[in-house]
């Protein structure tokens, strides 16, 4: 378990603690929890600094990632490069543990994910995007300072624009677009998985080119 607290946030901003809306997802939840009751097994909390003007949004929690540690891409692969890119931004400061055993905080930034729960091979059903969209919503909405939005992968990309009450077309697909929606600027990004890293789809140069623009943005 990570040494690291979850963010005090509204109730509405975060789904309780075994949230039942998902019928899939819930089941596979008390799976992973009888497999493995040393893991968080729950809907993973957002994290980070509640006056942030950076949200990174995800898709969900990965089953060996969040899922286990209870911190957002903390445990897999994706892990990795979003916290060493948010440490050479500035966004993160300290260690990051996969584990979460560590002294890593973030400033001026929440990471959060669109679906809250872990799904099943990484891949949510429509619904259950659906479904988990309110508390997107709450959070989004409850941060005061908010300026951007950093969407990794376009389900996460068009997630965000529909919990602003957009359509996703209202957007701009592919890594490094960018668009207004609503107050705030998005940047879209290929995810950071296992997958595109290790293809060469996505670059940590790219990454890393996504977060400095959202940093030139912030500070402007
Ligand atoms: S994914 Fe969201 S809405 Fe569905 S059960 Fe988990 S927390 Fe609840």
């Amino acid at each position: 378990m990570p040494r690291s607290e979850p963010a005090t946030i509204a109730p509405s901003s975060e789904p309780p603690r075994n949230c039942p809306i998902c019928p899939r997802l819930v089941a596979y939840r008390d799976a992973n929890r009888a497999a493995h009751p040393e893991w968080f097994n729950g809907p993973a909390p957002s994290w980070g600094d509640e006056n942030a003007r950076l949200l990174v949004a995800g898709l969900a929690p990965g089953r060996q990632g969040a899922n286990r540690t209870g911190r957002p891409f903390t445990g897999d692969h994706a892990g990795w490069l979003l916290y060493a890119t948010l440490q050479k931004l500035g966004f993160a400061r300290g260690t990051y543990d996969p584990d979460g055993q560590d002294d890593l905080t973030l400033v001026d930034c929440l990471i959060t994910n669109a679906v809250r729960c872990a799904p099943p091979g990484n891949k949510p059903e429509t619904s259950e995007e659906a479904n988990c969209r309110p508390f997107l919503t709450a959070r989004i909405d409850a941060l005061p300072r908010l300026k951007v939005i950093v969407t990794l992968g376009d389900v996460s990309r068009r997630n965000v624009l529909r919990a602003l009450g957009l359509k996703a077309s209202a957007g701009i697909a592919g890594h490094g677009s960018e668009f207004a929606a609503g107050p705030y600027t998005v940047l879209n990004s290929y995810h950071c998985s296992r997958l595109n890293t290790n293809t060469g789809r996505l670059t940590p140069a790219m990454f890393e080119a996504v977060f400095a623009r959202a940093k030139a943005l912030i500070e402007a």
